[in-house]
């Protein structure tokens, strides 16, 4: 059970710095549903993921865009830079921030591309509808198959004239669009189903069509259509060969990454949160070093501010489950590198993540040997599986001495 002790009007676990599941259950009867019943459901649950500190810990300052809490020049740069283009964004015009934006910037196109990305992405490539959306003497229409009016999808995607160009590319969903869909809403479906290969033409495919489009508008000389392909292709082709990376997938490059056994007497334990909505879930998995599983825990956690918070309440309840089993030896992996590299560092967090670190390693004095380790999310795709189902829990489930059927087939791919 743990030490307990009223703090803030409720009950906390003194050990782990948890919030007691009477404070924390909506259902629970007794001793106190405190938190249920003085706040909104919603809100109750919000501060059921507030980390608390333990009696170590004195208040203090610190800089929230920053995951570890402390102030730096580069983070203090980062932040303002997305607060200007939050703005830009909100100011030009309703489109959401593409969330993909991340994986063009580290992709492999040119400088050119990646900008001209940008922009399709923000909705400020100058389409007819826009420029005529701003007072400018320009008919909203489509200036190549003058049916539709141009919007940035029409423009790259919709159009009826680009129909076989799309079809023949071969790239999953370009077919499948709407004309009232933003251009950014539907790169961030696709590119999440794309491998390499696929975002990479379809990002050159894209830059062509739309110098084609601006050069038809001129009536300057242009590509037929039926060129764009392969001349998109044989751009990525240069591009590949040029970073001297074969053109592989990011599926098939991520499946080359295993789990691995842990030196023999240890344990491995994996962990991993997952956030579903509103709902967040924590799995943790104990295998040996012939890879048998010996314990495995699904569980509903609170929603917290950050996903490393979350990660960090995973670290936690797997240990806690390692003392309780009376394991010496453990080998802790994870695939959040920021939380594991932190776990690895003898530097503390001013941000209140600080505060589940400092019980993670007060906790490590209950064993012989800890190690913490980051892994790739290929290589823990176990325990991804059981914070996944521990988000559709209401109760705990433990599995011992027995492979529970749920990851059957993530256990599979790790054999
Ligand atoms: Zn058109």
């Amino acid at each position: 059970m743990g030490m307990w002790e009223r703090c803030a009007g409720v009950w906390v676990k003194k050990e782990t710095g948890q919030w007691s599941e009477y404070a924390c259950s909506p259902r629970s009867l007794d001793p106190g549903t405190e938190l249920f019943r003085f706040f909104p459901a919603q809100i109750a649950s919000l501060i059921c993921g507030i980390p608390i500190g333990g009696p170590l810990v004195i208040d203090s300052w610190f800089w929230h865009p920053d995951p570890g809490g402390s102030f730096s020049v580069r983070s203090g740069y980062k932040e303002l830079r997305s607060r200007k283009l939050s703005d830009i964004s909100t100011s030009n015009q309703p489109s959401q921030v593409s969330q993909s934006w991340g994986k063009v910037w580290h992709s492999f196109l040119p400088n050119k591309i990646k900008h001209f990305l940008w922009r399709a992405l923000k909705e400020i490539l100058p389409v007819c509808e826009k420029l005529n959306q701003r007072g400018l003497d320009v008919a909203s229409t489509c200036p190549i198959c003058f049916s539709e009016d141009e919007s940035v999808f029409h423009a790259l995607l919709g159009c009826e004239n680009l129909g076989n160009l799309w079809a023949n590319s071969e790239i999953p969903f370009v077919g499948e669009s709407s004309g009232e869909m933003q251009f950014a809403e539907w790169f961030d479906f696709a590119l999440h189903h794309w491998s390499s290969d696929q975002f990479h033409l379809f990002a050159f495919i894209c830059y062509l069509v739309w110098n084609r489009r601006n050069e038809v508008r001129l009536k300057l000389n242009t590509l037929p259509l039926s060129q764009l392909l392969p001349k998109a292709k044989d751009m990525w082709k240069e591009v590949s060969e040029a970073v001297s990376r074969p053109a592989t997938s990011w599926i098939c490059d991520l499946r080359s990454v295993k789990w691995k056994a842990p030196p023999i007497h240890f344990m491995k334990l994996n962990i991993d949160a997952s956030l579903c909505g509103v709902v967040a879930g924590s799995g943790c998995l104990f295998r040996n070093e012939s890879g048998r599983v010996l314990a495995a825990k699904a569980a509903r956690i609170p929603v917290m501010a950050s996903v490393a918070e979350l990660e960090a309440m995973a670290v936690l309840q797997g240990l806690q489950m390692a003392k309780d089993l009376g394991i010496l030896k453990v080998f802790v992996e994870g695939d959040n590198q920021w939380v594991m590299g932190k776990l690895c560092s003898p530097h503390g967090c001013l941000s209140p993540i600080g505060s589940i670190f400092d019980c993670i390693r007060s906790f490590c004095s209950h064993f012989s040997v800890v190690q913490f380790g980051w892994v790739p999310r290929e290589a823990n795709k176990v325990a991804h599986k059981l914070a996944q189902v521990g988000c559709t829990l209401e109760l705990d489930h433990v599995w011992l001495e027995d492979s529970p059927a749920v990851i059957a087939a993530e256990l599979a791919c790790d054999a």
